[in-house]
């Protein structure tokens, strides 16, 4: 990336009518009116000029109405940074050490935005070419485009490799009966779920026994040990790994290992809820209960899980699974009371946790309970346990949990959390089937993290999952959690990947809704630009949105949630170290 397009001075001669207009103003509030104006007046002259394309039109529309906002006194005050001011600064020569290259990386898009210029597609490879006849010759000709696009979407796709490869099934294979022989067990333990808890990695010098570790991961596995972190691997997890470091290792890898500024920022907070990024405390209307929605509630008998995800929103409350995990009989049933007394909740979520890692008479006792209740129409189990613990879905347990599937009356539904290709298993496979074939569907929620984000990532796993009897349900946005800053992708690079990739697959393969989950308020659908705009670009890049709730137009006073991104920039440039061609990604910077 040619970063000396990102200085001041370069920005000034990208656009030097916006600065004119900018330099002419006496001070920072003139200018706000100044460039407004502006910007109206580039909208209109754009939209007169009957022969400009229409991605063109958009391009210049979309980069007015945000620098519109970002203009705006209010957006000043929300965002705790001037915009306006840092325009009248750079225009006026004034110095700004404050300002970054990431900062001037957005404003070098944005104001080539302006001009109609700037990217309009990123990938080479996918595109589609005027057709200028007619008739059937003009749907053969369309056939053979969409032939060659799709041919060079399965390429893409084909990067990603499966766990059902058989390179994949042998190389794991091997590294069962490594782990096996050295803890001393046998094939039949392999399968016993009890066993793989029983098992679970914990301590840093088993850990370096079973995989290759780099000193970085050792510090960082032996601080979270000493500090107390909920931290443990399944064996059959730890078998995933392929102990290459790289690519779909790192997939996999970063799930369960910690880096070290987790650890310690973690480490410096706990034990207190400052870490509660979502608020949960502010929606928990009775112990074990959640509720942000009008009919659904969340339902959390069991506090720990099979194997903590570093990035899990709940690692505020999460416990160790040798811990008081289980909340005890007294305190469900108070829950489920509350439920009863709630008849307006038609759908119950019982997640944690994994209540999946409750045996299975509690299981069944729990879920006779709540389905009893006459007003409860649905029932999701949200469980990682098919890709931690696979062995956990045996037989009585599926045969458990269908009883309680009652069609026209009662659905039971399993929501997991499959996070890349690599995660597909056949014991992935066989648990997942036992639901299926007996009438349980299965949802996937993905949490779109840097981990899982290169171009075409998602899309293999949203093929995979629907291959393996899995639909799609939600994408979510990384939390802002500064703990998890390693994770973290930026906005626009999702809404990029929902636009670009996903929109290329069948629609029973993208089923699902990309979001981001507003503290306290809920889900926040993405595709909507109307439910959210962004406020302002900080020093260091990072964009700042204001989303809005769902209840926007329905409560008397909605609130709305200031959220920072990360810088774009930084991004790409991570992404590049990791051998991808950034080119590729060029478009991102126009999704807002
Ligand atoms: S499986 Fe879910 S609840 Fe458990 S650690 Fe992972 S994200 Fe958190």
């Amino acid at each position: 990336m040619d970063e000396t397009l990102f200085t001041p001075q370069a920005i000034k001669k990208l656009n030097p009518r916006f600065f004119k207009v900018a330099q002419a103003g006496s001070d920072v509030n003139q200018l706000r009116k100044d460039l407004a104006g502006l910007l109206f007046t580039i909208e209109l002259e754009a939209s007169q000029q009957d022969d400009l394309d229409a991605d063109i039109l958009a391009r210049i529309r979309d980069t007015a109405q945000v620098i519109r906002n970002m203009l705006k006194k209010r957006s000043d005050e929300l965002a705790s940074f001037s915009m306006s001011t840092a325009i009248y600064d750079i225009a006026n020569d004034n110095p700004r050490p404050d300002l970054s290259v990431a900062f001037f990386a957005e404003l070098h898009y944005l104001l080539l935005g302006l001009t109609g210029q700037g990217s309009r597609k990123s990938m080479d490879d996918i595109h589609l070419s005027a057709i200028d006849i007619e008739g059937r010759k003009a749907a053969i000709r369309r056939s053979q485009q969409l032939d060659e696009l799709r041919s060079e979407v399965d390429i893409k796709i084909a990067r990603f490799t499966t766990g059902l490869d058989k390179r994949s099934v042998n190389r794991r294979q091997k590294r069962r009966n490594d782990i096996l022989k050295t803890i001393n067990s046998s094939q039949d333990d392999w399968q016993d779920w009890r066993w793989q808890i029983n098992n679970a990695v914990k301590e840093p010098e088993q850990l370096q026994k079973l995989t290759r570790l780099s000193r970085k991961e050792k510090s960082a596995v032996k601080l979270a040990k000493s500090h107390n972190l909920p931290f443990g691997i399944t064996p059959y997890y730890l078998s995933l790994m392929d102990d290459t470091r790289k690519g779909r290792d790192i997939s996999i890898r970063a799930q369960v290992l910690p880096p070290l500024n987790y650890v310690e920022k973690v480490a410096a907070t706990k034990p207190n809820s400052t870490l509660d990024f979502m608020g949960e405390e502010d929606t928990s209307p009775f112990d074990l209960i959640t509720r942000r929605y009008p009919a659904i509630c969340i339902f959390k008998p069991y506090n720990s899980c099979p194997q903590i995800c570093i990035y899990c929103q709940r690692n505020w409350e999460i416990d160790s699974l040798d811990s008081n995990a289980f909340a005890g009989m007294d305190k469900i049933n108070a829950a489920i009371e509350w439920i009863k007394e709630h008849p307006t909740i038609h759908e119950v979520l019982i997640t944690g946790g994994d209540p999946l890692t409750m045996g299975d008479h509690t299981i069944a006792d729990i879920l006779t309970k709540v389905a009893a209740i006459p007003t409860v129409d649905r029932i999701r189990i949200g469980t990682r346990t098919p890709v931690t613990l696979p062995m956990r879905i045996t037989a009585d347990l599926a045969d458990i949990i269908a009883q309680f599937r009652e069609p026209g009356k009662r659905e039971i539904a399993i929501n997991t959390h499959v996070q890349h290709s690599y995660e597909i298993t056949p014991e992935l496979v066989r648990a997942i089937d036992r639901f299926r074939s007996r009438g349980i569907p299965v949802y996937n929620q993905l949490v779109y993290t840097y981990y899982v984000s290169k171009r075409f990532e998602a899309s293999a796993l949203r093929r995979n999952l629907r291959l393996v009897g899995i639909d799609p349900y939600y994408t979510f946005n990384t939390k802002g959690k500064e703990e998890t800053l390693q994770y973290r992708v930026p906005i626009s690079r999702l809404i990029q990947e929902q636009q670009e990739e996903s929109r290329l697959l069948p629609g029973l393969e993208r089923t699902d809704e990309a979001v981001f989950n507003v503290p306290r308020l809920g889900k926040n659908y993405l595709k909507s630009r109307e439910h959210r705009d962004i406020l302002s670009i900080l020093p260091n890049g990072s964009r700042v949105f204001e989303f809005y709730s769902w209840e926007k137009n329905m409560a008397e006073h909605s609130h709305t949630y200031s959220s920072v991104d990360v810088p774009i920039l930084d991004y790409l440039k991570r992404l590049e170290e990791d051998g991808e061609n950034i080119q590729d990604y060029d478009t991102i910077w126009y999704y807002f």
